[in-house]
């Protein structure tokens, strides 16, 4: 007689994905990333019964609000990299992962890069040079041209590296003290003290809002160039329309705002030194962030640690 055989099979997983205006990006791609993971028979919805939901794949412009209901779900599973419209919701308990996705990396550096070599080159006064002038002045080489970037996390540090690699001298800065990086309030003012071109990469939270305030501004090298694709909250506006007014900031390339869309009647939109992007810097890619997800669930199902957890305490 066989011996019985004990039924080890592990329970697979149900997964709300609770953001529907970005299910068509996710309905082929999260499935093909969940079967690379080894968990195809997983149960993968758009609705389902708050005590049935083992793990939530969520953005802010989800109608999903109120975590409270959820009570066996193992892990809310961000697909931004900015985490701070939801960090502070009192209904939410469970872990909170955030998105460190390949594919939106390789577009932030891409913007940076693009913007920095815009500034560095000025490009402008060529693209746009309607008296036909001849000026044959010569920009420097990268390598005097220094460049600071705040908040050296997966997408400053990515940012730094390529930069580097066209031999821009490149200062980070970060809230934790790390080898060749600068940190805390000395290290701040060092570090914006150099920047002909100053790249903000920091998440919005108590301690970064309004960080380029009037006073940090005036520390910048006249004539510096910055470009947030960061947060909006971490520039006081006032205080950099003032600044580039008298020329003390050269230029200002905005990607992010304190209220997105920008307002039609916002100054920035018409002033002579500041381009506005629209909040276009680096996308979450549906393949590679499907990935990302895909791992995080295995690990929850695995008991492993998952990546990219959010520190509650710190806001990102
Ligand atoms: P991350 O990996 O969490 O890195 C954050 C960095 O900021 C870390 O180096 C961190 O320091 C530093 N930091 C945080 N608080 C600080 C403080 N009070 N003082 C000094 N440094 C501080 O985040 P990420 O993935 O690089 O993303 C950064 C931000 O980019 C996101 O939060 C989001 O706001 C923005 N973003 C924008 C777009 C866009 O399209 N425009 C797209 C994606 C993300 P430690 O290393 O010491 O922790």
């Amino acid at each position: 007689m066989l011996d019985e055989v004990p039924n080890r099979k592990v329970p697979m997983p149900t997964i709300l994905f609770a953001v529907p205006a970005l299910w068509p990006e996710y309905r082929d791609t999260l499935p093909a990333a969940l079967a690379e993971a080894g968990i195809a028979d997983a149960t993968l919805v758009t609705e389902a019964r708050p005590e049935d939901v083992d793990y939530i794949v969520y953005a802010p412009a989800s109608p999903l609000q109120d975590f409270a209901p959820y009570t066996r779900t193992k892990a809310v599973l961000n697909l931004w990299a900015g985490v701070e419209r939801i960090v502070g919701n009192p209904t939410l308990t469970q872990p909170l992962t955030r998105m460190v996705d390949p594919g939106l990396t390789e577009g932030m550096v891409e913007w940076v890069v693009g913007h920095t070599l815009r500034h560095h080159l000025g490009m402008d006064r060529h693209i746009l040079n309607p008296g036909h002038v001849w000026d044959p002045t010569c920009p420097p080489l990268a390598r005097e041209r220094p460049v600071t970037i705040l908040g050296m996390g997966a997408l400053g540090s990515a940012c730094a590296d390529a930069l580097r690699a066209l031999n821009f001298p490149v200062t980070g800065w970060s809230r934790t003290e790390k080898p060749g990086q600068l940190h805390g309030e000395h290290g701040l003012r060092k570090a914006l003290s150099t920047a002909q071109i100053l790249v903000t990469l920091l998440p919005k939270t108590p301690e970064t809002e309004n960080l380029l305030n009037a006073d940090r501004l005036a520390l910048l090298p006249q004539g510096a160039a910055i470009l947030n694709p960061g947060r909006g909250a971490l520039i006081d506006d006032e205080a950099l329309l003032a600044a580039l007014d008298v020329g003390h900031i050269g230029y200002a390339t905005l990607d992010v705002f304190r209220v997105e869309p920008l307002p039609q009647d916002h100054p920035y939109w018409s002033h002579p030194k500041v381009t506005v992007t629209p909040h276009i810097a680096a996308d979450t890619r549906a393949v590679t962030s499907s990935r990302v997800i895909a791992e995080n669930i295995r690990r929850g199902q695995a008991g492993e640690p998952f990546l990219h957890l959010v520190d509650r305490q710190r806001g990102y």
